[in-house]
């Protein structure tokens, strides 16, 4: 790929980016590299040596947003150090739970017994 040289405001080649000494020439805006378009006309046709074959520089911009957050939701997404309570759950919950899930696990070996085949995706777990 050639190099990408500056452009005039009228939208040729600027031929004076380089100047100095009677020499005037363009400068690449990928590579930066500038020459005499007199004495080395040759250049301008020469391959860009930071132009990729994958196609046309792109550029990327970083772009840093900041919203306010509650502690709350800071500390349930691990940025700062959780010092809330462990959450206390009622032992008559926990009891009913365990009642539930035994019941659930009954039901599909029952099932499974009658089917003639596996239900309980979570077999493994507990067996
Ligand atoms: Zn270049
Ligand atoms: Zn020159």
């Amino acid at each position: 790929m050639k190099h990408d040289f500056e452009l005039a405001e009228w939208g040729e080649t600027f031929m004076a980016a380089y100047s100095g000494g009677g020499c005037a020439g363009p400068r690449c805006t990928r590579c930066s590299t500038s020459f005499c378009v007199h004495c080395q006309p040759e250049r301008m046709d020469e391959d860009c040596p930071a132009a990729t074959a994958e196609g046309p520089r792109i550029e990327v911009k970083k772009i840093a947003a900041y919203f306010p957050m509650s502690n709350e939701l800071a500390m349930e997404y691990g940025l700062i150090p959780d010092t809330r309570p462990p959450v206390v759950i009622p032992w008559r919950r926990r009891v009913r739970w365990a009642a539930q899930a035994r019941v659930r696990r009954a039901r599909l070996r029952v099932g499974s017994w009658v089917a003639g085949e596996d239900l309980d995706p979570d077999r493994y777990d507990y067996d």
